[in-house]
């Protein structure tokens, strides 16, 4: 089946009715490049960059992380590739920066350890605007609650692009947290483009660890509070021309997708081998009957009723 599927490999994702949607790949590690691309990714929508600090055996300096993001857009070949700064904490360790948390996932966790260690963060930054004179580089930032957190963020970056002596790059909100969520007609105003990170707003919006087996049941991304900030976050984007992008695994659902393009989501950001198939998919449906679809689900009360509603769709398609 994948090798019929291999036709979408140099094809756009485009609905019956030309809208289109960039696909993304998700990946963290130097290797990944080679199937991001066997996979016809337009571009790298989230590039974990902790996964690759994980195959070190210390912080790694500067130079090495410049080497290691040269070479990913060396590789990428002029397609763009969206970096997102370390996200250490919550579940994800660092072999060699111990974190100890009596509630890790509301603790001391991606830009908060950033700004606690400045100039670990200015390294990181340093070597990723160097890196942007060899392709593309968009920069995102996780866990961020605040619009102060995001000046902050601003003020650094000029710093450190004035000292490497480079063009601006694309700065980027992670849509993690209900906060950001709830203040996105701020944020837009700061932001270069958001990207929404559905695998932490659901653990933070329904307040469900998303590691923890004994409430696994109820982490659920089709709950209806969840949906609702989505497309609240998505239309304040739109409103005032921002990309959005979804990068959470709820971006490559299947049964999403006539959501993604009804609310107009720029990009589908998932994992390489998802790619041909959901290209696929999204050539099948129509974005004015996924409009719809986008209205009817904002009447869904429960859960189930979510899931009906969208497998209505699905029929009614078919
Ligand atoms: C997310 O939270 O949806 C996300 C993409 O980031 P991560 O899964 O790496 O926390
Ligand atoms: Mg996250």
């Amino acid at each position: 089946a994948e090798k019929e599927l291999l036709i979408w490999k140099d094809r756009k994702a485009l609905t019956k009715d030309q809208f289109p949607v960039s696909m993304g790949a998700n990946i963290g590690g130097l290797e990944d490049t080679k199937r991001v691309r066997k996979y016809g990714a337009d571009e790298i929508g989230l590039f974990r960059t902790e996964i690759l600090f994980m195959s070190y055996q210390h912080w790694p300096t500067e130079d090495e992380q410049f080497t290691a993001y040269q070479r990913i857009l060396q590789e990428m070949e002029g397609r763009p590739v969206i970096f997102r700064v370390l996200d250490i904490g919550g579940d994800k360790p660092l072999p060699y920066f111990s974190i100890e948390e009596q509630n890790p996932f509301l603790g001391y966790r991606g830009i908060r350890v950033l700004f606690d260690q400045k100039e670990k963060f200015r390294s990181q930054l340093r070597a990723l605007y160097r890196a942007s004179r060899f392709g593309p580089v968009k920069i995102m930032f996780p866990m961020i609650h605040s619009i102060e957190e995001w000046q902050e963020i601003q003020s650094i970056c000029e710093e450190v692009r004035k000292e490497t002596g480079v063009e601006s790059v694309p700065l980027g909100l992670m849509v993690e947290t209900p906060a950001a969520a709830l203040l996105i007609d701020f944020f837009v105003e700061y932001v270069d483009f958001v990207s929404i990170g559905t695998n932490d707003l659901t653990q933070y919006t329904l307040a469900v660890d998303r590691q923890n087996d004994r409430v696994k049941e109820l982490y659920d991304p089709f709950h209806p509070a969840v949906l609702r900030l989505i497309q609240y976050v998505v239309r304040a984007a739109k409103a005032k021309d921002r990309w959005v992008g979804v990068c959470g695994e709820l971006a490559g659902d299947e049964r999403m997708l006539p959501f993604w393009i009804g609310l107009g989501v720029n990009e589908l950001s998932v994992n390489p081998s998802r790619i041909l198939w959901l290209k696929k998919r999204i050539s099948e449906l129509t974005a004015e009957q996924a409009k719809l679809l986008v209205d009817r689900l904002q009447t869904a009360r429960t859960r189930d009723e979510v899931i009906r509603v969208l497998q209505e769709h699905e029929h009614l398609l078919s």
